[in-house]
Parts: C-alpha cells; sequence; structure tokens
C-alpha cells in the first residue's frame, strides 16, 4: 500500500492551519470540479484525491492519526520495543485506527487503499450521489419461553445499526464538500425501534425476519421438559408400587393444562410414553413435534421392620 501525502495534495505545508487547508481545499476543489471538467478523466481523479486528503486533514482527529502515521510510516513500519534492548515489534497499524480498517484494494469506493485503511471505517462513500446499498442484514438473539413456542409472542427491541445519513442522504457530500454530520460516510449509526412478531411453533435456533434484521430464537431452558428439535421430554416419578401394579400420573403441558396418563401395570423404569404430535406446534413445513413422557421409578427408603418382611417374602417367591 502506498502512502498518501495529503498535504502535498492540497499543495499545503505539515504546519498549515485549519482555515489554510479549508482554503486550499476550496481552491482546488473548484478548479477540479467534474461540472467544469466534464469528461475530464485526470481532474476527476484530482478531485477525488484532493476530497480524500480534505477529509482527513479538516478533521483534527483524523489528522493528528495522519501525522502520527506517517512518522511511523516511514521508520519501516516498525519500532523498537519499550524497554529498548529487545526485537523489534511489528507495528500494528489497527491498533491506532480503533480497528476501523477496511481490507485491501481499492474496492470501487473512489478512495484510495490507504484512505480506506486507516480512514475508512466501513461505509465512507465516492463523492457524488450513489445508488442506495442495501443494508447488510444484522442478527439478534431472542429468548423465549417454552410456552412461548406453542402461542407465539411479541417482542420490542431496540436495532442500532448504519441509517443513512439524514443530512446528504447517504450520499457523503454536501454541497461542496464532504457532508458535516456523517463526514462524508454517508451513514450514521442509529437506534431504531423494532416490533417483532414471534410465530407459534418456533424451536430453537428458529430465525424470524422482521425487516432487514435477522431474529435467531433461543428457547430458554425449562425445569421440566428438555427440547429436541420439535419433541418434547418430560420425566415424571411414579413409585414402586405404581410401576409394579399401574397406576395414573398427572402432569403440566408446557402451557399448563393438566393432562393424565394411565401408566399400565409392570412398567419398567425409563418406560417412555409417546403422545403424538402434542410436541412443539408445526410451522412452516414442519410437522407437530410429539411428547414423550418417561417413567423414572422411585423405590421406597426408610423400610419398618414389617415392610422389609414382605419384601423378603416377596423375594423368597421370586427365587
Ligand atoms: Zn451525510
Amino acid at each position: 500500500m502506498e502512502f498518501k501525502d495529503y498535504y502535498k495534495t492540497l499543495g499545503v505545508s505539515k504546519s498549515a492551519t485549519e482555515k489554510d487547508i479549508k482554503q486550499a481545499y476550496r481552491k482546488l476543489a473548484r478548479e477540479n470540479h467534474p461540472d467544469v471538467n466534464s469528461g475530464d478523466k485526470g481532474a476527476e481523479k484530482k478531485f477525488q484525491e484532493i476530497n480524500e486528503a480534505y477529509e482527513v486533514l479538516s478533521d483534527a482527529e483524523n489528522r493528528k492519526k495522519y501525522d502520527q502515521l506517517g512518522s511511523q510510516w516511514r521508520q519501516g513500519g516498525a519500532r523498537r520495543g519499550p524497554t529498548g534492548g529487545g526485537a523489534n515489534v511489528e507495528f500494528d497499524f489497527s491498533d491506532l485506527f480503533g480497528g476501523g480498517g477496511a481490507a485491501g484494494g481499492d474496492a470501487g469506493g473512489g478512495f484510495s487503499s490507504f484512505f480506506e485503511r486507516f480512514f475508512g471505517g466501513g461505509g465512507r462513500r465516492q463523492a457524488g450521489p450513489q445508488p442506495q446499498a442495501q443494508p447488510p442484514s444484522q442478527q439478534v438473539e431472542v429468548e423465549v419461553s417454552l410456552a412461548e413456542c406453542y402461542s407465539g409472542t411479541t417482542r420490542h427491541l431496540e436495532i442500532t445499526s448504519p441509517q443513512p445519513c439524514p443530512q446528504c442522504r447517504g450520499a457523503g457530500v454536501a454541497g461542496n464538500g464532504i457532508c458535516p454530520v456523517c463526514r462524508g460516510a454517508g451513514r450514521q449509526n442509529g437506534t431504531r425501534k423494532l416490533e417483532v412478531r414471534i410465530p407459534v411453533g418456533v424451536t430453537q435456533g428458529s430465525k424470524v425476519k422482521a425487516q432487514d434484521v435477522v431474529i435467531l430464537v433461543n428457547v430458554k431452558a425449562d425445569p421440566d421438559y428438555e427440547i429436541k428439535g420439535r419433541d418434547l421430554i418430560r420425566k415424571v416419578s411414579v413409585d414402586l408400587y405404581g410401576a409394579v401394579l399401574g397406576t395414573e400420573i398427572k402432569f403440566k403441558t408446557p402451557l399448563g393444562k393438566e393432562v393424565s396418563l394411565k401408566v399400565p401395570a409392570e412398567s419398567q423404569n425409563g418406560r417412555s410414553f409417546r403422545l403424538s404430535a402434542q410436541g412443539l406446534p408445526a410451522a412452516a413445513g414442519k410437522q407437530a413435534g410429539d411428547l414423550y413422557v418417561k417413567l423414572e421409578v422411585t423405590l421406597p427408603t426408610k423400610l419398618t421392620d414389617r415392610e422389609k418382611e414382605l419384601f423378603q417374602e416377596l423375594a423368597r417367591l421370586r427365587a
């Protein structure tokens, strides 16, 4: 990448004041403006360079970074470690500019790769009106309860994302120069409210689209239900006598409805019962899941002498 001498581009000295820079820019911009040099590719390129130089030098913070960068650049991109005695430490320029650097070449933006790397920060635009680019979609995670997967729900989100600059409407230029509001970026971070309807039948990892935002659904862990795709697994305790002799168990569905289930006699520990289509509801091309009820047999403890006798008798009968 080539180092850009912005002072030279504007024909001013390193010690030029803000006013000097502005004057030089205005004069050069007038001379090289595309409106007065129509079809002159050289003037167009020069106009571009002038705008780029001015964008950096007209901003006190950018100018300071640029001056610092210039001195580092001449040292070949390397400097001594702080102790002075050690190895050369490679200088990472991105540290200087808060990670604002874009990748490599001139990405058709008109400004140089040097500018894009150190001052671009993303969405800078070429001077002159540009077609509105589609902003990239943003992903936001939303946590929902299991019951909400059945019922659907609504969330009100605050989304922060780059918005077209209200001053220049995304062009990056206003009047004869760089837009003062967005400093040529054409975009500014803005917050907007977004109402998101989460439909019936979402599950872990479902994606819901709301405008340009993708909502990634994360289902809150439920104390009673394990979620596997659209199937639900619920463990229900049953005592030894119920498992052996048969019983009826009651439990609540994720929506709070009470369900009773007949447990046949001689049901083993871990036996599972499938309640067809009682899992997560059907949604776009996916069938409703099933609800599995899994028995957990609990054994009696703190047996009395009499109970021990009876168990011993049962054991003898089976021997
Ligand atoms: Zn603007």
